[in-house]
């Protein structure tokens, strides 16, 4: 079936909105007609080329739609089946039995290859090869393929929220979330400090006020941000370039230092930052996804100091446990991750991107007619 998606045909490229043919679906694969894509960080960078991925190839991975076709094998999934696409994970690896799937063996094969795992690509143009399957979807178009692993059954929506906003709900908002949620578990009373607040980091502040922790601290020069950081649950927020001392205005409002930080940038200066503004013992979380290859210098006399410093990948989270739960919290009024997307139409993708690279917008979403 035909496609229109927003092709890239090298590194840097602009996108470019061009008809391709979606191949059938294999057995544990469907189709699904995109209602809205959400642009995430990891896009952007691949696009100007962080990650080494073969011409041409199509981006996009915080799908939201709904089912058009099943491939032969599939039972679990049908037609009309409204779902959040995620990232994919091989569900039978000892990592994937055993609840982290973010952390699956074939990651690398089943999310940035370009391809399915058997070489196959799941798009052509003309008879030659498009490559997708990034993050199991390459959700920028009209429809992607996706599998039964990483497509999210959405059983019902809550009245007031729409499927095509949902769509980074299976990365950016998980993110945030899982790592307070999955990782973090702090208790009600405990303080954190959040640095960065794009979409992960704003997560990480409404997962933070679900679970009780005062205070809550954000970080982020952005004065936009920081005020809907300030709506979301945080109960103090700072701006890094205008605080003279950054370690003892957060000690001054932890006491001691933050029970738990969480680093969503991933430079040297703010995994630095983010460790030392933890109180013994602590713990910090890095996300910050910089390039594959990553230099950071730290103090080992932080860590000394009992303190643990760990790195988490899409929150550790199951998309099939975490984004029914994020709904359900919305429905609740708990976590009002709608507050941080704005709509753009498809054929605008490039203002899209735009708006979130240079954080005029948190969470920027296509969506489609
Ligand atoms: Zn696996
Ligand atoms: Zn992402």
């Amino acid at each position: 079936m035909k496609a229109t998606v927003a092709l890239q045909h090298g590194p840097g490229s602009p996108f470019s909105l061009e008809p391709v043919e979606l191949s059938r679906p294999a057995a544990d694969e469907v189709v699904v007609r995109m209602a809205g894509v959400g642009v995430c960080h990891t896009d952007w960078t691949a696009a100007a080329g962080t990650v080494p991925l073969p011409t041409p190839f199509v981006l996009g991975h915080e799908g939201a739609g709904t089912v058009t076709a099943v491939g032969p094998g599939v039972n679990s999934l049908a037609i009309g089946d409204q779902v959040v696409l995620s990232f994919d994970a091989c569900r039978i690896c000892p990592q994937c039995t055993a609840g982290h799937p973010a952390y699956c063996v074939l990651s690398p094969a089943l999310n940035y290859s370009g391809m399915r795992p058997d070489g196959t690509t799941t798009m052509s143009q003309e008879g030659r090869p498009v490559h997708g399957s990034w993050f199991g979807q390459s959700s920028f178009g009209t429809h992607a393929l996706a599998s039964v692993r990483n497509a999210v059954k959405i059983p019902s929506l809550p009245e007031g929220l729409s499927l095509d906003i949902l769509g980074p709900l299976g990365c950016g908002v998980l993110t945030g979330a899982g790592t307070v949620m999955n990782v973090l578990r702090p208790r009600p009373g405990q303080s954190i400090a959040v640095f960065g607040l794009g979409t992960v980091g704003l997560a990480t502040v409404m997962a933070a006020a679900v679970a009780g922790c005062r205070p809550i601290i954000g970080i982020d020069p952005n004065p936009r941000r920081r005020r809907v950081a300030d709506d979301l649950g945080c109960t103090h927020t700072l701006d890094p370039d205008a605080t003279d001392d950054l370690d003892w205005a957060l000690a001054e409002i932890t006491g001691a230092g933050a029970d738990f930080t969480v680093d969503t940038v991933g430079s040297d200066t703010v995994v630095r930052q983010a460790l030392q503004a933890l109180r013994t013992p602590g713990v910090c979380a890095t996300l910050g996804l910089q390039s594959m290859e990553n230099d950071v210098t730290i103090d080992q006399g932080h860590l000394l100091m009992g303190r643990t410093l760990t790195g988490v990948i899409e929150g550790d989270a199951d998309p099939r446990i975490l984004v029914p739960r994020l709904i359900d919290l919305w429905r609740q009024g708990r976590f009002p991750f709608d507050r941080l997307v704005r709509r753009y139409p498809f054929h605008r993708i490039e203002d899209a991107v735009e708006a979130g690279r240079t954080g005029t917008v948190v969470k920027p979403v296509l969506v489609f007619d």
